[in-house]
């Protein structure tokens, strides 16, 4: 039997050798502890053993933990409802699942009123499955035109969810977000391009291609949460 703390210590581990191996420095990566299965209890046990970024995809649960935890660092990584961007702005450190104009320009507005710049990634579908949600890679430069003019939101990089099952597809996925950031790089104005160098890419199955691969964010669920995953 091992406990979410010896899972999540492993975890911290092995990102940092497979970031040796792959020749990149370990602080490029953050390690994202996706909480969405579990409760208070297991964020506390994870945060004992080192965790500080966790990632939720509800809002409920995200205010709830947040507000349970305000010292950590929650990621909203769930499909984005416009009613409930009032909830998630401000606690969530970085939003990963921005994809429609209408919820940039809803975001732009709360983070206003807040008083703050919220950081956010566009998520973009470079597989094209149709269950997947994100942009196409050809419209993500209308976004980011679009988002440069709302002075409230920050793009920091681009988000992909893998096709699960096949690790050769999950490689050609990430490895297609990597050159689509690399390619807009280039295109967009100095500021925007400062910012613009997140890659959120790399779940339980497959982190460790998407770090080969250049991820700078894994999301890791089940992996330090999950008893049962092998
Ligand atoms: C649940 C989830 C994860 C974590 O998945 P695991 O397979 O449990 O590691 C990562 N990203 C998103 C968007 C998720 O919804």
């Amino acid at each position: 039997m091992t406990s979410t703390a010896e899972r999540y210590e492993t975890t911290a581990d092995e990102v940092q050798e497979v970031c040796q191996r792959a020749g990149r420095p370990v602080h490029d990566v953050t390690l994202v502890a996706v909480s969405k299965t579990v409760g208070l209890e297991e964020v506390e046990d994870a945060a004992r053993a080192g965790a500080h970024n966790f990632g939720e995809n509800r809002p409920d649960e995200l205010m709830r933990k947040h507000d349970a935890f305000p010292e950590y660092r929650w990621h909203f990584i769930g499909n984005i409802q416009s009613r409930r961007i009032r909830d998630i702005v401000g606690r969530a450190v970085l939003i990963h699942s921005l994809y429609e104009a209408h919820h940039a320009q809803k975001i732009d507005e709360v983070a206003r009123e807040q008083g703050i710049v919220q950081d956010v990634l566009l998520e973009v579908n470079v597989s094209g499955e149709a269950s997947k949600s994100g942009l196409a890679p050809e419209d993500v430069p209308g976004m980011l035109a679009l988002c440069e003019s709302l002075e409230h939101v920050r793009v920091c990089g681009l988000m992909t969810m893998a096709p699960q099952g096949d690790l050769a597809v999950a490689r050609a996925t990430f490895r297609g977000l990597r050159e689509l950031r690399d390619q807009l790089r280039e295109t967009l104005p100095a500021a925007q391009a400062a910012d613009f160098i997140e890659l959120s890419m790399g779940m339980s199955e497959d982190w460790s291609i998407a770090i080969e691969e250049g991820s700078t964010i894994v999301r890791i669920g089940r992996a330090i949460f999950s008893a049962d995953f092998a």
